[in-house]
């Protein structure tokens, strides 16, 4: 299994990284190690700015290479939400030295996801989903302003990469990414249904 990312899919958010807004998709990958699926985060100690980025996650259903456009649907068939976890200062770091970003994004239970996942045909276009901190919103995102669909997803990644059943896709952070600290609890949301609550310890 493998956590392939989206970095920059949402205009707003690269705006506020003083990013420029990608022509194709910019993926990175986290190992399997990344995964988390329960409830408590313990904040790694090599970092001083670990930043939440909401995100909604694809799970690949079938294998494929080369996919078109036209079958692209094909390949995921639930979503979920989950946690693209960044040392933001690592990897702004790396990003000045023009190194990869590995360290920042691949670490041990960097990939939070979320237990609940929904059949694609059960959820609403454009799906609507949110970040709570403490209880206060701090991200909300909408499929509405993707900058590439989750089916160029798909056709972009297979050029490259064979995926596979059980291949989770991050589909890339709207705005409002920022830092969380030991004692604050995340929530996360696809419309109204809690997808994961999460303690950092
Ligand atoms: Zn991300």
């Amino acid at each position: 299994m493998k956590i392939i990312c989206i970095g920059r899919n949402y205009a707003e958010h690269a705006k506020e990284m003083n990013s420029e807004i990608p022509t194709e998709p910019i993926f990175f990958m986290k190992p399997d190690t990344a995964l988390l699926r329960e409830n408590n985060f313990y904040y790694p100690e090599f970092t001083k700015d670990l930043h939440h980025e909401v995100e909604l996650v694809l799970k690949v259903c079938k294998h494929g290479k080369h996919i078109d456009r036209e079958h692209a649907h094909l390949y995921y068939n639930e979503i979920g939400l989950g946690i693209d976890f960044t040392a933001r200062d690592i990897q702004k770091a790396c990003k000045e030295k023009g190194l990869p970003w590995e360290k920042a994004k691949a670490f041990d239970n960097s990939a939070i996801l979320g237990n609940a996942f929904f059949p694609v045909s059960e959820l609403q276009d454009p799906i609507e989903f949110s970040l709570r901190k403490n209880g206060d919103t701090v991200q909300k995102g909408s499929t509405a302003d993707l900058l590439f669909s989750f089916d160029q997803l798909i056709v972009h990644i297979s050029k490259y990469i064979t995926i596979k059943t059980g291949d989770l896709i991050y589909t890339g952070t709207p705005e409002g990414v920022g830092p969380v600290q030991i004692g604050d609890q995340l929530e996360g949301y696809i419309g109204e249904h809690s997808c994961f609550k999460l303690d950092i310890k």
